[in-house]
């Protein structure tokens, strides 16, 4: 496949292809005429990068994940799941504030032992 038409395909601009085969994430095989040809494979990984890069992961890091036998992959990956669980703590520790807030009885969120106590939390959490 084409390079532009892997890009519509991922739907990414064709430089970010060529950036990411510049810097060794996934590079494409290349045709006589030294055109890229990305195939099915190439398709999947191109895939994953997006997958990765969305949850906030860096290039640098993907480059690394999508290689088996990188020897600080799992190192890597363990930071992600952490900084990703740290992050779902956070947002499930904020729905149960809200949660509380829209039927907290207080007339003022800091007599509310429920609502102080989320105020504290969320600062050691930061
Ligand atoms: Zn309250």
């Amino acid at each position: 496949m084409k390079i532009g038409d892997a890009a519509q395909e991922l739907g990414v601009p064709t430089h970010v292809l060529r950036h990411w085969d510049d810097v060794g994430v996934v590079v494409p095989a290349r045709v006589p005429s030294g055109h890229r040809d990305y195939s099915e494979e190439h398709m999947y990984r191109l895939r994953v990068v997006r997958a990765c890069q969305a949850v906030g992961i860096s290039l640098a890091d993907i480059r690394l994940i999508l290689h088996r036998d990188e020897p600080g992959r799992t190192v890597i990956i363990e930071a992600q799941l952490a900084r990703i669980r740290a992050q779902q703590a956070q947002l499930e520790g904020a729905e149960r504030f809200l949660v509380h807030v829209v039927s907290c009885t207080h007339d003022l969120l800091t007599r509310c032992p429920h609502c102080s106590e989320y105020s504290t939390a969320s600062r050691a959490s930061t």
